[in-house]
This record gives C-alpha cells, structure tokens and sequence, in this order.
C-alpha cells in the first residue's frame, strides 16, 4: 500500500498526542481503588499498541524519498556527532525536534537489538510465537476460528494471561510437538541476537496428561543441539519441579532429573504459584537437587512479599531470585542480596502485567536495586504472551528509568556472569568485543 510521508508524519503526531493523554488519564486513576489494576491494564495495552503503530511507521522505508528529507536526514548525521546544538530545517516548523528524538531513541532500540545478549528467565511455553502455536494446533487438529484464536491473545488482566498459557499448554499432545516448542526458542533468541539462554522447562502439566518424561527431554535435547549446530546459539534447561502441586510432585520430578545424562540440563527452579506453595515445603527436594551437582533457582518476591525471598535463600539455598521486586521492602534483604553476590532475574514488564508491586515501569524498583550494588539481570519471563523482546525491556531501563548506555552495558555483562555458563570470562569478551563495534557504529 501506498501512502504518503505527509500521511505518516500527521499519524505519528496524532498517536503522540494519543498517548499523552492517554498517560495523563491514566496517572488519575486512584491507586487504592479495586478497579485499578484492571483499569490500569486496559490503559497499558491501549498505549503499547499505539507504541507498536508508531515502531511499525517508524520502521517503514520510503521509496524515492523528496530532496528536503534528504536533506534533513544528512544535516542529524552531522549534528549527532556535534553534540546537542540544536538544528532547524526550512519548512518543517516543529518537526525536526521529533524527528531527531525519534532518530536517536531508534538508535539505541536497534542498538539493542542488535548487540548479542544472554537470558536466563525464560519459560519454554511462553517462547511459542503465533504462527508456532498455530502449526502444533494443525498437527494435533485442534480446531479453532482465527477469530477466536487472536482473542486469546487480546487479554488485559492476568487471568487472560493464565488462560492464554494453559492453551498453549494444553496445544501440546504429544512428545514431538517439544520439538516446535524448542524451534521456537531459537527463533525467539535470534531475532533478538540471544547468544546463549537458561531456559525454564516445567514438566508436571505434560506428564499429567500422560507424556513420558524421557522422551519429552530426548526431543528437547535434540532441539537444542540443531539450534546450537545451525545457528551457535547455546540454550541450557533449567527444571522447573513446580511449587503447584506439592513436595512429592517435585521429589518426583527431581528424580526424573537425576536419571538424565545430558549437560544441557543444568539444575531445577522453583515456579508455579507463589502464594500457595512456601518454600520451605521443598527444602528436601533442593538439598537432594544440590547435593546431586545441580544449580538451584527459584521464583520469589514475586506475587508475596521479602520473607518468601528470604525462604528461598534459607530454605532452598537459592543462587538466583526470579524476580525479587518485593525485595524493596526490606533494606536488611536488599545488603544480604548484594553483600552475598545473589542476583536477580528481573522482569520489568511481567511484573507490570501482574501488577503486584509495581504498576509503572517509571517506578520499577530495578533502579535502586542497581544502585545499592545488587546484581541485577535483565528478563522477558513470557516474550510470546507478553509481546515483549529483551531489547524492549533494555529500551524500558533507559527510557523510563533513566539508565544510560554504560549502565545497561554493566547490566548486560552482570547478564553474562549470572548465568551457570562454565566459560563466563570467555563468553564475556565475545559479547564484549561486538558490543564495542556496534557502539561505534550508532554512534553511542
Ligand atoms: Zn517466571
């Protein structure tokens, strides 16, 4: 389709007025009011599509562009590179100031995208792209109008979010469909140039249906290896035994482990729902996980306050928090967490959507955690279901939070030492090394 750069430009300025007010409503929602959460999440998902419309027109090549643009476009690429005097196009009036934000905030949003990265809080499900999801509901002949289909991914509270994974669980009929789930993860990291990830894979629903273990993990390895052969990116497994349904459950589950031979699976987390499972109910399970030569991690602090973070440091002898953001809450918590160097997995949106302690990434606790000197990572926890890429989350600490470039860089490097990787130094000063050459490149 055609259209015009005029069209583009009145529409860009039509969705930034959108979604000023938008936030302006939004910010007059009182705090203390039971709509609020349900309220606050419809204004979200109204702007992050507005967001995604500007990105997209953002995005769009212009074919035979007129001289003037040109002319502009010459005129940043010099100003950028001397520093902050300000510089006023003929004929554009108030454009070019936008123009020159939009110039540099794509920058650094393609800067991140572009610069290899690792993550280690990621669920397998929740890596499942649409079309993914769409060609295991084919091979399993799950019928479903495209209608009914795109509603469940339209969802603004967090049961939508809950019956939208219990789909996509419940897509899954068979050990081979592991195998799209895997591919999947490998797409996912390359379009956002993940190098190497821990991935979360939690077992108890699949098994209940009947699936055998063993070979549920066979295609997941032989996944893992394809991707690592084709496309050298690493992904490691992390078991999640599931504080859902029960100590036994998750004895079970460590057993099964503990039969396996192969080195992608790493160690065993702790997810599922918080608030029912405490963790000192799996102490066993974890001394049995560690003792056995296994890393151990485990969701805290989450959807419960700092003593379940406290729980799963003295209980379950945690080496790293997923999550953590109610760790705000207790400054005693926040020196044991730096002092003992344990990190934690952030996920800034996630923790947006569910709502629990934090409702604007403005005052997302990441910000302190950073600068009381714990060791803070970086996260998606559910890209697919969120929409999210671990370059948005990047973008959200330096746009909202205020982190610059050298910041989000030490970020990326804790990332890296975070993570149970054997060659940390080694994966560091590859990482490193393409880090400083983009940082040329986009100037930055
Ligand atoms: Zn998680």
């Amino acid at each position: 389709m055609k259209v015009s750069f005029d069209q583009i430009l009145r529409r860009i300025s039509t969705i930034d007025r959108d979604i000023q007010e938008l936030n302006r409503f939004k910010n007059r929602i009182p705090g203390n009011r039971v709509y609020y959460s349900n309220l606050n999440a419809t204004f979200d998902g109204k702007l992050k599509e507005l967001k995604h419309e500007k990105d997209s027109l953002l995005e769009l090549t212009i074919k035979n562009p007129p001289n003037w643009i040109l002319g502009v476009i010459n005129s940043f690429a010099i100003e950028s590179r001397s520093e902050n005097k300000s510089y006023t196009p003929k004929g554009l009036g108030n454009l070019p100031k936008l123009e020159k934000t939009m110039n540099s905030s794509r920058n650094v949003k393609q800067f991140l995208r572009d610069i290899p990265k690792t993550e280690i809080h990621l669920h397998l499900e929740a890596c499942l792209s649409k079309s993914s999801l769409l060609e295991l509901l084919n091979k399993n002949e799950i019928k479903i109008s495209e209608e009914e289909f795109n509603q469940k991914f339209i969802f603004n509270d967090l049961n939508g979010f809950i019956q939208l994974f219990f789909f996509i669980q419940s897509s899954v009929k068979h050990e081979s469909d592991f195998s799209i789930l895997i591919d999947s993860v490998g797409q996912y990291m390359k379009r956002d140039n993940i190098i190497y990830s821990e991935v979360y894979l939690a077992p108890t629903k699949f098994l209940q249906i009947g699936l055998d273990f063993n070979k549920m993990m066979e295609v997941v390895i032989r996944g893992i290896r394809k991707i690592k052969s084709e496309d050298e990116r690493e992904i490691k497994l992390l078991v999640d035994v599931s504080r859902t349904f029960g100590s036994d459950n998750a004895m079970n589950n460590l057993k099964r482990v503990l039969k396996l031979e192969y080195p992608e699976v790493i160690g065993i987390g702790l997810g599922g729902a918080e608030l029912l499972g405490p963790a000192k109910d799996y102490e066993e399970v974890f001394a049995l996980a560690k003792q056995s030569g296994l890393r151990v991690v485990a969701h805290a602090g989450e959807d419960d306050g700092p003593w379940s973070i406290w729980d799963a440091i003295k209980y379950l002898k945690a080496e790293r928090i997923g999550h953590g953001t109610s760790a705000i809450q207790d400054p005693e918590l926040m020196k044991y967490l730096k002092d003992n160097k344990i990190p934690l997995e952030v996920c800034i949106t996630s923790n947006l959507f569910t709502g629990k302690y934090v409702k604007l990434a403005e005052n997302h606790p990441v910000k302190q955690f950073y600068e009381n000197g714990i060791i803070i990572t970086i996260n998606t926890d559910d890209p697919e279901i969120f929409d999210v890429r671990l370059s948005d989350e990047f973008l959200i600490l330096h746009e909202n939070l205020k982190f610059n470039i050298d910041e989000i860089m030490d970020i990326i490097k804790s990332g890296v030492y975070a993570t149970f990787h054997p060659e940390k130094d080694e994966l560091w000063s590859k990482i490193k090394s393409e880090i400083d050459k983009f940082r040329i490149i986009y100037d930055l």
